[in-house]
């Protein structure tokens, strides 16, 4: 993507990859035993700004185009994709303030961002995954002049270290789906236990419980706009996940990248009948076929960045780089394992951790069923591409 980016993006990627040498690679498998990343890591990277690079110029940010962001965030994914994943949540939490918000909204969450602070994006529940339209959180507009949330929502990324939760909850104005800001410490919010995970260990995820849970009346995103129109809520929903999802096809095209690179170190140092394995054609086949498949799912994630910039519609874009990227993640970090031989199924070798993290990216902001299941509409709405 290196030759689309601005020079601004490039410079920041490169210090991004200088922080990651310095401060990720070595500790990322330390964070992966112990289930979380440490607080200096993670307080780094709110100082280091790396939570607000989607902060768009008019609200202060640093006006960088999307496969800037992109990049950065590949960059991240490399070295841990956990952090990225962290990063996402936060994203996705400011994109629906930024879809369906008030200015005042906009100004307030995108201050606080780029003062360190990190959101979290609650949509999921126990009975509302895939089909997030069934949440059951109920949000009721009290005599008071206050929301009142009770409902419990899933697997929330940042869910026990986030400042601020962006809630969905089916509005008793409209009977739909609306957004609400909760900040934390408010005594109705708790978050639970951390999830023992498979992979992404470093990340914060745990579900969060809303119970006689008061937000002021002002925390509706979009205000009175939201209040009388019952899409609202659900149009910043859809969104903050088009582009989430094109940012999350970066991250395991990112993860797909390492694996690529770790598989190649390896094989050139390992020798069996008298020579490096990558001499062998077979070998090095599989590696290329590694890189074709990372390239294809990074211009694809790029192209779907593109049409976001210059203002298209780019669900269907967003929901194939993500599907793809995703399902290439997997294939990647498959052959890396297979070029490690039986070091690769071992833990102390990178290759079965990559292997781990890269399965949360066919689930995460939507499976691979309901990005094609996007995909599919579209086709079959417009009849051609
Ligand atoms: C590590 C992690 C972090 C997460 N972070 C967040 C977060 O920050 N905020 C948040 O709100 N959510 C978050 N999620 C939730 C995530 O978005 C959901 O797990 C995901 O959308 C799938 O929902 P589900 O788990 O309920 O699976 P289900 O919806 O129950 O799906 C189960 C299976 O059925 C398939 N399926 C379901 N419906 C159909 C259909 N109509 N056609 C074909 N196949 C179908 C699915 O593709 C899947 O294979 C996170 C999840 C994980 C694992």
């Amino acid at each position: 993507m290196a030759y689309l980016m601005t020079e601004t993006g490039a410079e920041l990627v490169h210090d991004v990859r200088r922080f990651c040498e310095l401060e990720v690679y070595k500790q990322s498998v330390q964070w992966d035993r112990e289930g979380h990343a440490s607080e200096h890591i993670l307080q780094m990277m709110r100082e280091m700004g790396y939570y607000s690079l989607t902060i768009p110029e008019c609200y202060g940010g640093l006006g960088l185009e999307a496969v800037d962001i992109a990049a950065v965030l590949e960059e991240i994914a490399k070295a841990d994709a956990g952090l990225a994943v962290s990063i996402a949540g936060s994203n996705l939490a400011l994109r629906a303030v930024l879809a369906g918000g008030t200015e005042e909204q906009k100004e307030e969450i995108c201050g606080r961002i780029a003062e360190g602070q990190i959101g979290a994006f609650c949509l999921t529940e126990a009975g509302a995954g895939s089909d997030a339209a069934a949440m059951k959180l109920r949000a009721s507009h009290m005599a008071d002049e206050t929301w009142m949330l009770t409902g419990t929502k899933q697997f929330i990324t940042n869910g026990s270290t986030a400042d601020f939760y962006v809630v969905a909850g089916i509005s008793d104005e409209t009977g739909t789906p609306s957004l609400f800001l909760v900040d934390a410490g408010n005594e109705g919010l708790t978050a639970g236990a951390p999830e023992e995970k498979l992979g992404i260990r470093s990340c914060d995820t745990c579900s969060v419980d809303f119970s006689y849970c008061r937000t002021p009346e002002a925390n509706l995103i979009g205000g009175p706009a939201a209040e009388h129109d019952p899409k609202h809520g659900m149009k910043a929903i859809l969104a903050a996940l088009n582009e989430g999802r094109a940012l999350m096809a970066a991250m395991a095209v990112g993860t797909a990248q390492r694996a690529m690179e770790e598989a190649m170190k390896y094989g050139k140092e390992r020798k069996q009948f008298g020579t490096a394995i990558t001499e062998n054609q077979a070998i090095q086949f599989r590696l290329a076929d590694m890189q074709i498949k990372i390239e294809a799912a990074r211009q694809l994630t790029a192209h779907a960045l593109q049409k976001m910039d210059a203002g298209m519609d780019f669900s269907a874009e967003a929901a194939m780089a993500k599907a793809f990227a995703a399902d290439t993640a997997i294939e990647v970090t498959g052959s890396a394992m297979d070029v490690f031989g039986g070091y690769g199924f071992m833990t102390h070798f990178p290759a079965e951790k990559l292997l781990r993290d890269a399965r949360v990216f066919q689930i995460i902001e939507g499976t691979g069923e309901m990005q094609r299941t996007v995909v599919a509409a579209h086709l079959l709405k417009e009849g051609r591409r």
